[in-house]
Formats: structure tokens, sequence, C-alpha cells
């Protein structure tokens, strides 16, 4: 009976790193207790009450293994990710990138989550942490107040906080098919974006416009700390007339089947679901009001008659100066068992998030049994982000996603350097994993 059994570990938030780490905790035979405060407490993103719920983009990247995003895969791989499987278990088509159903992936999460005999869901706020037991921090960008509160006493208020855009869904027959074509960067059959195309005309009075709409007043403390891969679409448009041809509306790789040529500029917009009732526009973070963001997308060939399902919108994004707070082992320093995971530790996606659920699971899980946890090497993708967020000579810290320029350097420049990483990164990571698969034993 799950209601009467005392828990070994206590995990404080549901989402894709408090996930994977009851996850593995329950397959290493610890009983967990999983705290997620929603349905009855929401955050100003999620929408569903569901685990593992996706709050912006369907993507989980690349996973072509040569790539960072796709070596950080092969590595969670071949720990048992659940996040990983499950997204696999319910992709959409999207070229060479991990798109998922996000209804149906959350929904197969929460399922195995919530029928798994060693865990417990709790759909309760965490208010406090305690030291009586040990305890995963996984609340995640947008954690409750009591909860950041509880976490600045830990760290003496280091605890820092800015501000992220997501872009908006368009409902799928709402979007014009005669200018809009099919087709990714990678293969004209693939039907997992529509892109669609801009003259020079077009393109220069669609900047114009976007420099002069109307945008919300960013938060006080909000402007400094941008994530650059989240930087709003009209903060782009401001750096130089060609920034977003260069950037999120390059057309590299995209040929215009009608015209044959390649367009001056392109909007991708990434299927939501496999019905394609819904997409995404790529890169279109943004932080313009409701009202701008109709009139000015509405410009964008194909999207005259746009219906907005989501618009683009501005979240907090919290996270801890991890490289001063946390030990190697992901717990705070000053504490034994208070453990933190996923976003709150300074990485940044979905798939660094949820591989810092699997870290923090496997720490918890060496402590309980008073066993030395040995981090994954910085020449594996694991534990390049592990470094980055628990060295202290990173400063002033930003949150980071997975890309080789984290990965330790083997001394050599171009491709070299990327093959020399490739093959130490299979070496030191199959040596790490046996070792830590020994000690993993339930
Ligand atoms: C608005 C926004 C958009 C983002 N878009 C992307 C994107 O497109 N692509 C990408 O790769 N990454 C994106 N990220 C970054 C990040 O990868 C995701 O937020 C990711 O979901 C983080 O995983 P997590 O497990 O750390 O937190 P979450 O997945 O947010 O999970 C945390 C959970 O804790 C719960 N919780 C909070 N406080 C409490 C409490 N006190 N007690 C109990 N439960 C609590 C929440 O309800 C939530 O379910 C985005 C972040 C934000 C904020």
């Amino acid at each position: 009976m799950k209601s009467k059994r005392k828990a070994d570990v206590r995990i404080l938030g549901g989402g894709l790193a408090g996930v994977e780490a009851a996850y593995h905790l329950a397959l290493f035979g610890m009983k967990v207790d999983l705290y997620e405060m929603r349905p009855s407490k929401m955050t100003p993103a999620h929408k569903t009450h569901l685990l593992g719920e996706l709050v912006c983009s369907n993507s989980f990247k690349g996973t072509d293994p040569s790539t960072a995003h796709g070596l950080l895969k092969k590595e969670m791989r071949e720990l048992d990710s659940i996040v990983l499987k499950v997204a696999e278990e319910t992709k959409v088509p999207a070229g060479k990138a991990l798109a998922v159903d996000r209804v149906k992936f959350a929904e197969r999460l929460t399922g195995i989550i919530y029928s798994h005999d060693n865990i417990k869901l709790i759909r309760n706020e965490a208010h406090g942490l305690s030291r009586d037991i040990p305890t995963i921090v996984a609340t995640g960008p947008l954690s409750s107040d009591s909860i950041v509160k509880s976490l600045g006493q830990l760290t003496a208020k280091r605890g820092l906080f800015f501000y992220d855009a997501i872009s908006p869904i368009i409902e799928g027959d709402s979007i014009d098919k005669e200018k809009a074509f099919l087709g990714s960067r990678w293969s004209e059959n693939d039907t997992g974006y529509l892109n669609c195309p801009m003259d020079k005309k077009q393109y220069l009075s669609f900047v114009e416009e976007l420099r002069k709409a109307d945008r919300l007043n960013p938060h006080p403390f909000e402007s400094k700390r941008f994530f650059e891969a989240c930087m709003p679409i009209e903060v782009l448009a401001q750096r130089g007339i060609d920034t977003l041809r260069y950037g999120p509306m390059r057309p590299v790789g995209l040929i215009d089947p009608r015209s044959d040529e390649t367009p001056y500029a392109v909007v991708q917009l990434r299927r939501e679901n496999l019905k394609g009732n819904a997409y995404n526009m790529v890169g279109f973070q943004t932080r313009l009001t409701y009202p701008s963001q109709q009139k000015v997308f509405r410009m964008i060939p194909g999207l005259e008659s746009a219906r907005f399902l989501r618009y683009g919108s501005i979240h907090r994004n919290t996270f801890i100066d991890s490289p001063r707070l946390l030990r190697k082992n992901l717990s705070i320093k000053g504490t034994e068992c208070i453990f933190v995971a996923g976003q709150l530790t300074g990485v940044e996606g979905y798939m660094e998030s949820a591989c810092m659920g699997i870290l923090a699971a496997i720490s918890a899980y060496l402590y309980i049994r008073g066993l030395p946890f040995a981090p994954p090497p910085p020449t594996t993708a694991m534990g390049a982000l592990l470094h980055y967020i628990t060295d202290p000579g990173v400063t002033p810290f930003q949150p980071m996603n997975i890309n080789f320029g984290i990965m330790a350097d083997p001394g050599l420049k171009g491709k070299k350097r990327k093959l020399a990483l490739l093959e130490q990164e299979e070496k030191d990571f199959s040596a790490w994993v046996n070792g830590i698969k020994n000690k993993m034993t339930p």
C-alpha cells in the first residue's frame, strides 16, 4: 500500500527533472514521495495537471549523435532516461529534431509515474525544505514563491531571477498553404515544417513594423539576464536590419517549390501534433502586446488570416547560482541531503533539465547508501553540463544548454577537435556508466 509506507526520498516538482529523478530512484528500489502542486496551484505557463508538461516548444532538438544535443540524448538513452523513451514513443515528424505530441507525451509520463509501486504522487505545493529526509528540489523555472523563499533561506538569498519569452502557436487551417510550403532545411519531403517565404520588400517592411510595434514593459530585473537563445524577436530586429535574416528567419537550405529559388527570408512553422492542426512559430519568442502580435505576424505571407491558439508571452525563469551553491553531486553546500535538479540548477532546455534529474537521482541514491558519487567526466555531454554549473570559475553565471563549447577541450581545432571529442566521449562515458551501473543495484 503506497499510503502506508515510509518514503526514502522526497522529490519536489513533477516536471521533466522531477519525473526522471522519481523514475530512477524507484528503479533503484527507493520509495519516493513526489510532490506536484498542479492542478490546485498552477504556474504562469503550465495549463494542465499532467506531469512533464512542456510549457513552450514541443521540440527536444536534434538526435544526431555527432551533434552536442544528439550526444546528450545518446548518453541519456544509455542511462534509461524515461523522458527520452516516452518522447521517442510519442514523436511527430520534425526533420532531424525529436518533437513530440505534447499531450500524449505528458499523459504517458504521468501514467508511468502514477502507476509505479515505489512512487507516491502527492498533489500538494511543497513549502519548506526539511533536512530530515533526502530531498531533490526540482520545482523548475517557475517554482512557487514559497519554495523560492525556502531556497533563499538555505542559500543566503543568492537565488537569481529573470524572464523568458515564448513563441506563438497558430491554428493549422488558418495558414494559407498556397503561400506556405512544406519542407525542412534537411529534406524537401519533410512534413514537419511549413515555411512562409518573404521577398526583400516584404522582409524590410516586416522588420520595420516589428521594430515599431507595442511591447509589454520589461520587468525591472529582466533586461540584463535574457538567455541569448530566448531573445525576443523584436529585440533581435532592433539589433540590425539583417539580424533576423541570419537568425530565426534564415532561408538557408529552403527552396520555394513555386519559384524554385531560395527566398530572401523565411518564417518557419513547426508542427505541434500529429494531426497538424497547430503550428509553433520557430524562434518567435516575443514580448509584443497581443494586438501587436496579431497585426505584425499577419504581415507574414501565409499568415494573413492566422488564428492564434497561444500568443507569445513572458515568463519568469528562476535558477540558483550553482557554481557557488552546489557540490558536484548537486547537493546544496551547507546541507548533506538536499539536492537540486532541473532548470533550477542553471541548465537550459528540456533534455538538459531531465539529465539533471537522472544525475540528482544517482547522487541521492549513493548518499543514502553511503557511497561516493563520481561525476561523469567533463569530456562527456552530461559531465560537461555538470561541470559547467558547478565550476566556481564560471562568473557571472548564465544558464547554459549543451554544446561542444563546454566539453573538455582536447586541444585541437575544427573537424579534428570534434572527432577527438567524440572519440574521447565514447571511451569516457562507457567507463563511467559501467562504474555507476555496478553501484546502482536495488
Ligand atoms: C516559459 C518557458 C518556456 C520554455 N521553453 C522551453 C523550450 O521551448 N525548449 C526548451 O528546451 N526549454 C524551455 N524552457 C526551459 C526548461 O527546459 C523547461 O522549463 C523545463 O520544463 C524545465 O524542467 P524542470 O523539471 O526543471 O521544471 P518544470 O518542467 O517546470 O517542472 C517543475 C514542476 O514543479 C512544480 N512546482 C513548482 N513549485 C512547486 C512547489 N512548491 N511544490 C510542488 N510542485 C511545484 C511545477 O508545477 C512543475 O510541474 C522554458 C522555460 C520557461 C519558463
